[in-house]
């Protein structure tokens, strides 16, 4: 990315000294503090003599994360430097994105949830237990910074592909927020990661020794209901002006939780609602490359869980926008979960999937919806890898001039293809995007760049338009528009290698204009509590954070 211009701005003393000034990761320059702040803010000795720069100090820290011999021990280390100096962090993240998200996000961030409690240095964020209940207002008002403005909360049942992980799926929560900075511009000290730690099912964390979360099987039913209640009014009282992102529960909470808040208090659901954007986005992409419409498209999904039906809903709504009639809307969407296809006949369908319950005899398999459906898109959001066989890809290919192929489950271990197996399996012709990233594949002289359709396009937008305007709920509309602005920011060039998303070098100027449509839908709608600006592109820009150091007086 390119970092704009910022004019460092001489800044009022810091509220801390001394070597709590060295130890406070939002505060802390390391060894760009001058001579001069070194001796008014009483740290006069305490770093070795020569200032740097901070282009020093980039380098300095990039050559250090690339001789890390794994991607866990890279994402350590990243860790590591934003426990100490989070503006330098975000200096080397935003700089060099592309290779640093998948460290700092997915597919790293699986592994380093995976083994939290073994790599654990450092406490980040607040963790809540069914113990809290009746004092999390009491928790929440132990966070040093007052002001927060966005929340992303889980309670580690739905790790990524991974499962439930119980505390130590924090690892999501805090990369997701440095994305929200990274990418998204909200400013560090108004994230705030959270995990309400209901106990895990999951045996392997209950015997290790190291796990360091509650060592209880999960707390289910009004229980549960109560601590999510109270968590969200206190943090009504407590941060009042914050959005809250529900993030990997089990779908057997996500899509209720949605239902009860969606309309009560600002928030919303990524594993639902932004997975739906970037995919419709993708779409969008898939459909310019063919001169057809939205419409046009027949889509089987492999998987009927948050991700697959907020898609649907969402290409549903789009649709609609076109002006096909919903029922007819609905039709277009397919479903084969873990048992069969989802079909009228089936009589264990969970409430999330009966609306796409059409009418059609009984399928057992992918394979055989795929040449029953001969759909125009596959859709690919089961966490289960490898699940595009040669065969369904090759049908995909006979059945379509373009097939549309998104192995969207993370991490890629989990994907339902590679890349070049699309490619190859396609003869060059499939429109592939992923969740995880994949390398350029070359066939037949050709390079396809495949692109991610990766959710860290659209929720750092959505919540920076959300934080602009102060918008009181955040609605399936502004999802649509951020699907829509995102693919209108994909160039022919990125289209011409096959890639379906713009590049993520310009995730930020992405972010910018989401976020700019989501503060024009919110006042469409009545919903910003903050004074509209003339020019809502340049006044988002504007208060993006910058990762720039200030100079203190
Ligand atoms: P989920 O648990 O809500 O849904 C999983 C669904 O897959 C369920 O409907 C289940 O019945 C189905 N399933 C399980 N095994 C199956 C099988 N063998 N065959 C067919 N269906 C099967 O999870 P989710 O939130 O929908 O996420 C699913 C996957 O999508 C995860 O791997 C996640 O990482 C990925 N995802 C990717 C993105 C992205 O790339 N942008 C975003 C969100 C989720």
């Amino acid at each position: 990315m390119a970092l704009e211009t910022a004019v460092r701005a001489v800044a009022p003393a810091p509220v801390k000294s001394g070597a709590d000034l060295l130890h406070d990761p939002l505060l802390n320059k390391g060894t760009a503090f001058t001579r001069e702040e070194r001796i008014s803010l009483g740290i006069l000795g305490l770093l070795p003599p020569h200032v740097s720069t901070m282009e020093q100090q980039a380098a300095r820290a990039l050559k250090n994360v690339r001789a890390r011999a794994t991607d866990l021990e890279k994402y350590i280390d990243m860790l590591s430097l934003m426990d100490r100096n989070e503006t330098l962090y975000y200096r080397v993240v935003t700089d060099n994105i592309e290779e640093l998200m998948p460290i700092i996000y997915t597919p790293t961030v699986g592994k380093g949830c995976q083994l939290y409690a073994h790599i654990f240095r450092r406490s980040r964020g607040i963790f809540i237990t069914k113990r809290e209940k009746g004092l999390m207002e009491r928790v929440l008002r132990n966070w040093a910074n007052k002001d927060v403005r966005v929340i992303v909360v889980t309670d580690g049942e739905r790790i990524l592909g991974l499962g439930d992980l119980g505390a130590s799926g924090m690892g999501i929560p805090v990369g997701k927020l440095a994305l929200y900075t990274a990418c998204g511009g909200v400013p560090p000290e108004q994230t705030l990661p959270v995990t309400l730690d209901v106990g895990t099912n999951n045996e392997t964390l209950l015997n290790d020794p190291l796990y360091l979360g509650v060592r209880e099987p999960r707390v289910t039913g009004a229980e549960y209901d109560e601590l999510v209640a109270e968590f969200v009014a206190a943090v009504q009282k407590v941060f009042p002006k914050a959005l809250i992102q529900f993030e990997d529960f089990a779908n057997h909470n996500a899509f209720r939780l949605l239902e009860r808040y969606r309309d009560a208090v600002s928030c919303f659901n990524d594993d639902i609602q932004g997975t739906a954007a970037v995919t419709l986005a993708g779409l969008f992409s898939a459909c310019r490359v063919r001169g057809t419409k939205l419409s046009d498209e027949r889509i089987l999904f492999h998987g009927a869980g948050e991700a697959a039906i907020g898609i649907g809903d969402l290409v549903v709504t789009a649709m609609m926008a076109e002006g096909t009639s919903r029922e007819e809307a609905m039709k277009k969407c397919w479903f084969v979960d873990s048992k069969a296809l989802v079909e009228s006949t089936r009589k264990d369908l969970q409430d999330h999937k009966k609306p796409y319950a059409h009418v059609h005899a009984p399928i057992g398999s992918l394979g055989e919806a795929v040449k029953a459906l001969k759909p125009t898109a596959l859709i690919g959001v089961s966490g289960q890898a490898q699940q595009f066989t040669p065969e369904i890809i090759g049908d995909m290919s006979r059945f379509n001039k373009r097939p549309v192929i998104f192995a969207l489950s993370n991490p890629t271990s989990k994907a339902e293809c590679t890349a070049e197996q699309a490619m190859t399996g396609s003869d060059g012709r499939a429109l592939f995007a992923s969740g995880s990233p994949f390398g350029p594949v070359v066939y037949k002289g050709k390079t396809y760049i495949s692109g991610q359709g990766n959710n860290a396009y659209i929720f750092p937008g959505v919540g920076m338009g959300a934080v602009v305007c102060g918008a009181k709920r955040v609605t399936p509309e502004m999802f649509s528009e951020a699907a829509r602005v995102l693919a209108g920011l994909v160039t022919q060039a990125d289209l011409d290698t096959g890639c379906l998303y713009p590049s993520l070098t310009r995730i930020v100027e992405c972010s910018a204009h989401i976020a700019a449509a989501t503060v024009e839908v919110a006042y469409k709608r009545n919903l910003a509590t903050e004074p509209k600006s003339k020019d809502v592109l340049a006044a988002v820009k504007e208060k993006m954070y910058k990762p720039v150091y200030k100079t203190y007086a």
